[in-house]
């Protein structure tokens, strides 16, 4: 036997998350876990400071948002998140339900709490899945980088990017028109008293929307909004990025950032931070035995073997409209059916869970929020665990 190969019940590719929480619940199952993951840090692409809700927890409207729809691991894991149920501290946004928590250093620290308290688990981190070694139809080996090797009984892909899967040789499919991704920065001594009556929650996409029209900004940067923090005048500006400005993206935040110091409720603020790098909202989904679709999520159909279900909008990041949401009615959710987390071609024993799970480009957009994938997450590793 290989010395440096590592054998255990439960691989899990990827701790953002959908990884987190599939390893909690794969090893709160018993389950020997070995978490991979290729940065050193735990959380994501959720830790970089643009999130600070928890979406897709929640069926829509009503006067009050329900029981969580997913299970045990997903509410624990929110429950430690936020500070309390998640039913109690959820806020209504139009007609969503959220669930606040305290940013991306919050996100990570938790994570890093929960994995560390489970013995069963042992996390393997800034070493990323480089490699994938197939048995017949089975998944027999995971190589990292660093020259180990990890032997799973089952496995599951969390990379956001179906990064394991296309190792073992499944089918993935890239969309032809990739969602918007998301940048930002965080700013200091903003004066909300300056802002006029609207706040500036309203004044920023405004101001860069008028210099839009003047042709001195692209056009995406109108979509830019501003997210307050705790702190009195401090908050993220987010900026949605086409695939063409992706690269440069500080140089859009530098564009944004000079039209904003020039109003009064700006003139003193002051850059905090910016996020390291983009965050992509989508790199590829596999093609799974089932493909969800937009009907199925906007129908809130069912499915026989649905394992997860799910009530957030279809939350479309475009080019030339910023973002466009379309909603389930009010109270239902759809299924998505374990179907969308095997990947066809790839290997019996390796799941799909995640930002990456198999659906059309449109119902993608109603499952990559952070509750949704940490839902998928949980019933991977139930299934793993069955
Ligand atoms: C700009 C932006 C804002 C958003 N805002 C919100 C929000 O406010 N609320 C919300 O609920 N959702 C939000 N989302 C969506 C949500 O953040 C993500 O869809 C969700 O967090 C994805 O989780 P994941 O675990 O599937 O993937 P990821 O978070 O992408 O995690 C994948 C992990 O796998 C690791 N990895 C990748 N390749 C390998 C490899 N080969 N080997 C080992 N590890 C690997 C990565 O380092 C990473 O840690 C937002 C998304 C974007 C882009």
């Amino acid at each position: 036997m290989n010395p440096r190969a590592e054998r255990c019940d439960v691989a899990v590719a990827g701790a953002g998350t959908a990884g987190i929480v599939a390893a909690l619940a794969a090893a709160r199952g018993g389950a020997r876990v070995v978490l991979i993951e290729s940065s050193d840090r735990l959380g994501g692409i959720a830790i970089h400071g643009l999130h600070r809700f928890v979406c897709g927890l929640f069926r829509t409207g009503g006067a009050h948002p329900g029981a969580p729809l997913h299970g045990p691991a997903t509410r624990t894991f929110c429950r430690r998140l936020a500070g309390g149920e998640p039913e109690q501290l959820a806020v209504r946004r139009g007609r969503v339900w959220l669930l606040p928590f305290a940013g991306g250093e919050a996100l990570a620290a938790c994570a890093e709490r929960e994995i560390a308290a489970e013995k069963n688990i042992r996390l393997i981190a800034h070493d990323p899945a480089v490699r994938a070694e197939r048995a017949g139809d089975r998944l027999a080996e995971i190589g990292l980088a660093s020259g180990l090797v990890v032997q799973p009984a089952q496995a599951i892909d969390c990379t956001g990017s179906a990064a394991l899967c296309r190792l073992a040789g499944a089918q993935v499919d890239c969309p032809a028109q990739p969602a918007l991704a998301g940048y930002g920065f965080e700013v200091a001594d903003a004066d909300e008293s300056k802002a006029g009556a609207p706040g500036l929650a309203l004044a920023v996409p405004y101001l860069l929307r008028q210099a839009v029209d003047a042709g001195r900004l692209s056009v995406h940067l109108s979509y830019s909004t501003w997210e307050p923090s705790e702190v009195p005048g401090q908050g993220w500006i987010k900026l949605a990025l086409p695939v063409h400005a992706v690269a440069r993206a500080r140089e859009q935040a530098d564009f944004a950032w000079g039209i904003l110091k020039m109003a009064p409720a700006f003139a003193r603020a002051r850059i905090l931070r910016h996020v390291p790098a983009p965050l992509a909202r989508e790199t590829g989904h596999v093609r799974g035995e089932y493909v969800l679709t937009e009907d199925d999520v906007l129908g809130a159909r069912d499915f026989p073997d649905a394992v997860v279900h799910n009530a957030w909008p279809i939350e479309r990041w475009v080019e030339g409209q910023g973002v466009v949401y379309r909603y389930l009615p009010d109270g239902q959710a759809h299924g998505i059916p374990l179907r969308c987390l095997r990947p066809l071609g790839g290997p019996a024993n390796l799941l799909c869970a995640g930002a990456a799970v198999s659906a059309e480009p449109a119902a993608a957009a109603s499952l990559r929020v952070m509750g949704v994938c940490m839902a998928l997450g949980e019933a991977a590793a139930a299934h793993c665990l069955a």
